[in-house]
């Protein structure tokens, strides 16, 4: 790799004097950099990503807008404080909603089509369940019938014949909501450097893999499963974890629009015009998927397929026409840690599988710390 040493200019006027350095430019990023400048009209703010735009999970996910589902919910009652795992689900709904708001939801392709559960088994009383869930989401956000239990036939399953409807969520195009922030965020001057990748940081200085030197006053990780790279102290707390996607050829028959959940949304798949895009399976691949390396998997792409074939489409023709992955930051817990470090640097990552709707109200509670 090049090494530059930088020039005086350099030096003096551009990696100089920052006021915010944002490190990671998906969508935390973005916000950040969005929220910072709406605050403070004429500070110097600069973003940096390792790769020419991001390349973590912002630009590589599956565009599902979800705030979350009855088993999904019922797990996490297992396993969480009961009033954190409905701030979770307050906290998904309005980070959608104050996306839509505040760009218009054309901006990024928003369609409201609804989100379904489906089942192929489930031990649980997914009624009582729907229910239940109702009244408090009535209660929280003022919502009514969330979760409506419907016949599953006209979807062309092979599934159960009972799923969980909720008219409240819908799809959206990952990659046309960062086009726009990155670009509005150039507008309104925040400056951009891609292919950076910070190795170190020291008080407020900050050293890049390419011999770049930065100085910042206050710089923001938002650098989600690649966190614990720079600061190890969070190598138990923020854990890669990588997911697989794969789009097939168009359908003969397509999807009903929509986006659907299957294994407490291990497996999530929606429509993509007359295609499908399947994404999931990483439970089954655990220590496969455990990695901050973004690249294929033959066995989780494998075993996508086959559910595809067996549950998704089980009486039509189905080829692949691209696949990726991403990574996404899971750990100890699901909350996104917005915290500080030290007095010139702060952490705002670890946005799990649901970042699309969580990842503004992380940036909001960072920019009200800063
Ligand atoms: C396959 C997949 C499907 C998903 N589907 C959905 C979905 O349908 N709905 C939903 O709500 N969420 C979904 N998610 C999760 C969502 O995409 C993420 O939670 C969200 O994009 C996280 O945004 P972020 O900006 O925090 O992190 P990222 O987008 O990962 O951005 C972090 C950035 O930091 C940069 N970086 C890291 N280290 C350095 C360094 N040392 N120097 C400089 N730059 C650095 C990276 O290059 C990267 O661009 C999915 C994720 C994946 C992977």
């Amino acid at each position: 790799m090049q090494v530059y040493n930088s020039s005086w200019w350099e030096q003096k006027y551009i990696f100089n004097s920052i006021d915010f350095l944002i490190v990671g430019s998906g969508f935390t990023g973005q916000y950040l950099a969005y929220l910072l400048r709406e605050k403070h009209s004429s500070a110097k703010i600069c973003m940096v990503d390792r790769a020419p735009f991001s390349a973590g999970a912002s630009t590589r996910n599956a565009g599902f807008a979800t705030f979350g589902n009855v088993t999904e919910i019922y797990d996490d009652l297992q396993n969480m404080p009961q009033e954190e795992v409905w701030q979770l689900v307050e906290d998904r709904y309005r980070g959608l909603e104050w996306i839509k708001q505040s760009f218009g939801p054309e901006v990024f392709d928003y369609q409201n089509t609804g989100g379904w559960e489906i089942f192929t088994e489930t031990n649980h009383d997914i009624s009582s369940l729907a229910k239940e869930y109702n009244q408090e989401l009535k209660h929280r956000i003022g919502l009514k019938e969330t979760f409506q239990i419907k016949d599953t036939h006209d979807l062309g399953f092979k599934a159960n014949h009972l799923g969980v409807f909720n008219p409240f969520e819908g799809q959206l195009n990952p990659a046309k909501l960062f086009l726009h922030l990155h670009s509005l965020n150039q507008k309104r001057g925040v400056l951009f450097f891609g292919g950076m990748e910070i190795e170190k940081i020291e008080g407020g200085n900050l050293l890049s893999k390419q011999g770049f030197e930065l100085k910042a006053s206050q710089i923001i990780l938002a650098t989600n499963a690649f966190t614990s790279t720079l600061f190890p102290e969070y190598a138990h707390t923020i854990v890669p974890a990588r997911g697989q996607v794969l789009v097939t050829k168009e359908l003969e028959k397509p999807l009903i629009p929509g986006i659907y959940h299957s294994d407490l949304g291990y497996i999530y798949f929606r429509s993509l015009g007359n295609r499908l895009l399947i994404g999931g399976g990483r439970n089954k691949f655990k220590e496969e998927e455990t990695t901050w390396e973004i690249k294929s998997n033959e066995n989780t792409l494998n075993y996508l397929l086959e559910y595809t074939k067996s549950v998704i489409c089980p009486t039509q023709n189905v080829e692949i026409e691209c696949s990726w992955s991403g990574i996404m930051a899971m750990g100890s817990g699901k909350f996104p840690i917005v915290e500080r470090i030290n007095s010139n640097t702060l952490v705002c990552a670890r946005m799990g599988g649901i970042g699309v709707a969580l990842t503004p109200i992380a940036a909001q509670k960072a920019v009200s710390l800063l």
